[in-house]
């Protein structure tokens, strides 16, 4: 995808200011991306007009590429049109009992949820939480409920059998004026699809229960689909805001922005995870680098150019392009890196390498690292860094002793080069590879 939008942005005009027919022929790209990315047509044309009269006519930075630039028009408009509220974490739970209710679809993550928004108020904002379950059609989803609050310490309204959902939300009401707690939540029952009988049913608590907060669950990984459901819900319940589930797994994000755009209410939070702390306020950054799939390549073209110069970065990138990737080469990464945050901030930033960086993270890399892998590289000789194929037992014991290491951790060195090059290999073919756009100066 980056890849396509790349390509076009290369062949974009190289002077002055972005005509009106180069950000035409690169919106193409970008509302085909957007499609890709699951955001729904109307939405996505709407989206690509706003971009279009923002783009035309622009002047063109001179330290940055016309599709650079697009992109970071792009890029700024999906976060314009993504941010809702300053603070999407902060939900409304004054007066005591604030009434929160949870409504979605069956299987979207509303109990999984409750419970991490319910350890949440209680770790972060010390309130006394009391969650309920209204899903009366599977006994087993009371149990889930409850298993989850012995679990992270949070009450659970005790279940009673054959309520029906308007009584278990009143008892909660009840329970929770006179246990004085700060919150109760409530944890609907879903449907695999819309229907009458599941609406009726959450009017009748919505008008029980009043909430301060009624958020919508919703699976990220759902797609277009997401923009009827936010909207039936909307429409007939009312919604404050989104919870935007499983974006732990390649859910391309698209829901958020027709989401979004469809019901104009905010997304608040967003899943990464089954377990109890895997939830965090809704980031628009994030989500609009995951629609456009190219990472964070708007802050890293910024940060480099801080601290890049423009003609070393230009000889490294055309020697990674032909695949050339030495122990000099890495040695002015690892330098770079250095100066650029750590391994883990740089490796932030570049695509598909979020996973990487926390992979790095685990292992307990840190900055202290990076300085005994350049020591490393120091105390080779010249043709060594040139060609690390030459380095057999001999020299890496030499090599190893003269930065004051073991060669284990020089293999290890080794072992990342390797993979580095296969990595710049990889992204630096073709005319319009994703290092060479990020590099470009
Ligand atoms: P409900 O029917 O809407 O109440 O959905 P549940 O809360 O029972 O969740 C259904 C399944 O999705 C469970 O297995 C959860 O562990 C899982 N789940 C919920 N949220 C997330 C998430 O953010 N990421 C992942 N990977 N799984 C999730
Ligand atoms: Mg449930």
């Amino acid at each position: 995808l980056s890849e396509r939008l790349s390509g076009v942005f290369d062949r974009l005009t190289k002077q002055g200011a972005l005509s009106e027919e180069d950000v035409k022929t690169a919106l193409r790209e970008v509302r085909v991306a957007l499609l890709e990315a699951d955001v729904s047509l109307p939405v996505a044309r709407e989206f690509v007009k706003a971009v279009q009269e923002r783009a035309t006519g622009q002047a063109v930075t001179k330290s940055v590429t016309p599709g650079q630039q697009v992109v970071k028009i792009v890029h700024d408009e999906l976060v314009h049109v993504l941010t809702g509220d300053d603070d999407p974490g902060a939900l409304k739970i004054d007066n005591a009992p604030a009434p929160i209710l949870m409504v979605g679809l069956q299987g979207s993550g509303k109990t999984t949820t409750t419970a991490k928004l319910a350890k949440r108020l209680k770790e972060k904002n010390g309130k006394r939480v009391l969650m309920a379950s209204l899903d009366t059609n599977r006994p087993a989803a009371m149990e889930q409920l409850a298993i989850l609050g012995a679990q992270i310490g949070v009450d659970t309204l005790p279940i009673v059998k054959g309520e029906t959902a308007v009584q278990i939300a009143k008892r909660a009401k009840q329970q929770a004026m006179l246990g004085g707690y700060d919150v109760y939540m409530l944890d609907t029952a879903g449907r695999l699809h819309i229907d009458d009988v599941l609406m009726d049913e959450v009017q009748a608590v919505r008008d029980v229960a009043t909430p301060r907060e009624t958020l919508l669950v919703v699976d990220g990984l759902t797609g277009q689909d997401a923009v009827n459901v936010a909207s039936e819900f909307d429409g007939k319940v009312g919604i404050s805001g989104v919870v935007l589930t499983r974006m732990d797994g390649d859910g391309r994000g698209g829901a958020a922005l027709s989401m979004r755009a469809v019901t104009g209410k905010p997304i608040r939070f967003v899943g990464l995870g089954e377990k109890m702390d895997a939830i965090e306020e809704f980031h628009p950054e994030r989500i609009a680098g995951r629609i456009l799939g190219m990472g964070d390549i708007v802050s890293l073209v910024e940060k480099a150019q801080e601290t890049i110069e423009a003609e070393q970065a230009e000889r490294m990138m055309r020697r990674f392009q032909k695949g050339q990737f030495n122990m000099n080469d890495l040695k002015m990464q690892l330098e770079q890196m250095l100066k650029m945050g750590g391994m883990e901030g740089v490796m932030g930033m570049m695509p598909g390498m979020g996973k990487m960086a926390k992979q790095v993270q685990d292992a307990g890399f840190d900055d202290s690292i990076l300085k005994r892998q350049i020591a490393l590289v120091q105390s080779m000789t010249k043709k060594e860094r040139a060609n690390p194929a030459l380095l057999q037992a001999s020299r890496k014991k030499r090599i190893a002793k003269g930065a004051g290491l073991e060669v284990s951790e020089l293999n290890k060195l080794l072992k990342m080069h390797r993979q580095m090059a296969d990595m710049m290999k990889k992204m630096g073919k073709g005319k319009g590879g994703m290092l060479k756009q990020a590099m470009k100066g």
